[in-house]
């Protein structure tokens, strides 16, 4: 026998037992995003690693030793996008969407892909939903997309423990003079750190402060913090934030410590976390890149977005929606040759009203049948057998109280809506 081909390391099969959950994380996602009327797009997964190298960062971990980048057969290097706000900014500059003016408010869903220590919560493969809002440096901007996160983390996926962290890491003007008081504290502690530190210290700083080393956390607190170096534009700019999340009682933490992986940021930066995750509880960062348009070849077009982990987002989501994978199911029983044909009337025109029916074709017992219904977790069975079939009344049996009720035929659909109504309210 052949030996079987698996999937690739840090890849998985999303199956359909848990497709459900995905669906409905992405149903709010998309309803969360039209009330905020931000618009879709879709850009490859494939693009030129410089897009990459360019503006996420060569430095960082991600470009320096995360991307799947491979030589084309012409010789071009080119990667599976790791990150898709890179993406997103080529095509506004790409199509030209800025000589339309105005404010581009675009959101996204789809893979990304990381060669990263797989873990629970850590993949290669793994998804993410973003949004972008291009052309504008407001800082009720960075507000408003952080009141859309919170509307669909909170308020429409019920993410439990969540926290709010945000920070400011100034501005090309304001950062240069950090980078250089935090390279010379680092000279003093330098020694003490891990190797990736100590080389990070020569090369970008900054990246110290993302090291999730633990024994470093303690000199990495020492270090000297970003806010107090911010010039008057930046701090009035965090302040203006701090200002609409206090209006807009959205609560948050300030952590000057938060920089974030990525290069292109400048000003707000910041983190959602959840208790209801493990070591990954990372569900959503993101920030402002005013600068990154231009350093990709466009015009002047300063932007905020936001990545929400999906994967991670869905694991916290199933554990509050226990009803995982249980949309109402009808499963309807018949318990002789002669009513298999109401049954199968009966599903078709329980369908056609898009209610979830399922009817087997196999001839089974009567307690088999509803032995078959509670394995597949029905919520309602309806029951077609010769008395039924000639009283025209069909029993509706409720599958977890065992109650059962003589239903006439024509009410039956309205019967299911009203009780399933009743159930989930
Ligand atoms: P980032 O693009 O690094 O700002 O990440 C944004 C969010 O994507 C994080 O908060 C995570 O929820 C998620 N994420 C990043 N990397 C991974 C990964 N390897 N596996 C699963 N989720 C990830």
């Amino acid at each position: 026998m052949p030996e079987i081909v698996r999937s690739v390391k840090g890849t998985r099969d999303l199956l359909p037992e848990e497709i459900r959950l995905w669906q409905k994380v992405e149903e709010e996602a998309r309803a969360a995003f039209r009330a905020y009327n931000f618009m879709e797009i879709r850009t490859p997964v494939l693009e030129h690693t410089s897009l990459f190298a360019r503006s996420v960062g060569a430095d960082t971990d991600i470009v320096s030793k995360e991307m799947f980048t491979f030589e084309d057969r012409d010789g071009e290097s080119l990667t599976l996008r790791p990150e898709a706000t890179a993406s997103v900014v080529r095509a506004y500059i790409e199509h030209r969407l800025f000589n339309e003016g105005g404010i581009h408010k675009l959101f996204y869903l789809g893979p990304m892909f990381r060669r990263e220590r797989p873990q629970k919560g850590r993949y290669r493969q793994f998804y993410q939903i973003g949004a972008e809002v291009l052309g504008s440096d407001e800082p009720e901007t960075d507000v408003d997309a952080l009141e859309m996160l919170h509307a669909l983390l909170v308020m429409r996926l019920r993410l439990r423990d969540s926290r709010l962290l945000v920070n400011s890491v100034g501005c090309p003007r304001c950062r240069p003079s950090y980078v250089s008081a935090l390279r010379h504290a680092l000279e003093n502690v330098k020694d003490r750190l891990c190797a990736d530190c100590q080389r990070r210290s020569q090369t970008n700083p900054l990246r110290v402060l993302d090291c999730k080393v633990e024994a470093d956390q303690p000199i990495i607190a020492t270090l000297p913090t970003i806010l107090d170096y911010l010039c008057v534009e930046c701090r009035e700019h965090f302040d203006a934030v701090k200002r609409g999340l206090d209006e807009r009682a959205i609560e948050y933490q300030v952590t000057p410590r938060l920089v974030r992986g990525l290069d292109y940021y400048v000003r707000t930066t910041f983190e959602i976390t959840s208790g209801a995750l493990g070591a990954q509880n990372a569900v959503a960062g993101g920030g402002r890149y005013d600068g990154l348009a231009e350093l990709l070849g466009g015009p002047q077009a300063p932007g905020f977005g936001f990545a929400i982990g999906e994967d991670r987002l869905v694991l916290a989501y199933g554990a509050v929606e226990d009803r995982a994978g249980a949309e109402d199911l009808i499963y309807i029983a018949w318990l002789e040759e002669s009513s298999l044909r109401p049954a199968a009337e009966l599903a078709r025109e329980l369908r056609q009203e898009n209610l979830r029916v399922e009817l087997l074709f196999h001839p089974m017992k009567f307690k088999k049948s509803l032995a078959a219904a509670s394995k597949m977790t029905a919520t309602f069975s309806v029951i077609i057998g010769p008395n039924e079939a000639s009283t025209g009344r069909f029993a509706v049996k409720n599958m977890s109280t065992g109650e059962q009720e003589p239903v006439e035929r024509a009410r039956i659909a309205d019967y299911l809506r009203a009780k399933l109504k009743e159930l989930n309210h």
